[in-house]
């Protein structure tokens, strides 16, 4: 998608801070960290969403899943807790429409929705 802020993060055409990279996911730090640790998980594939995403191909879910689990093994965030987040659409908040996993750690996060 040539119009895609995330697409062109992949292609290298916008700076990014990757902390992670396989051959189908990248991790990036969020430019507005709601949390100590703020990684987005992108899949190099383009979609909307994750249900555009789940009716494509839902091997990119897994994809998404084996990236997140190498990252946050590696960098000690499985053990004490993380967590995993995706906006669908505008009530939601979804502002960037370029499928992505947001990965929340580093601190302790309180009760979900609070
Ligand atoms: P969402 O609101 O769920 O669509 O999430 C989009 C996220 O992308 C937000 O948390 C933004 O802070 C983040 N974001 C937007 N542009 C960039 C960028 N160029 N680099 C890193 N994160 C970005
Ligand atoms: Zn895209």
């Amino acid at each position: 998608m040539s119009d895609c802020i995330f697409c062109k993060i992949i292609e290298g055409k916008i700076p990014s801070t990757r902390v992670f990279e396989d051959s189908n996911v990248i991790g990036l730090v969020d430019l507005h960290p709601q949390a100590k640790v703020h990684i987005l998980f992108i899949h190099k594939k383009h979609t909307h969403n994750i249900n555009q995403l789940t009716h494509d191909d839902p091997h990119q879910l897994i994809h998404l899943f084996e990236g997140i689990k190498t990252y946050t093994e590696n960098e000690g965030h499985a053990q004490k807790g993380f967590r995993v987040v995706t906006n669908h659409g505008a009530d939601a908040g979804q502002t960037v429409f370029h499928t992505h996993l947001h990965v929340l750690a580093g601190e302790p996060l309180g009760s979900f929705g609070s």
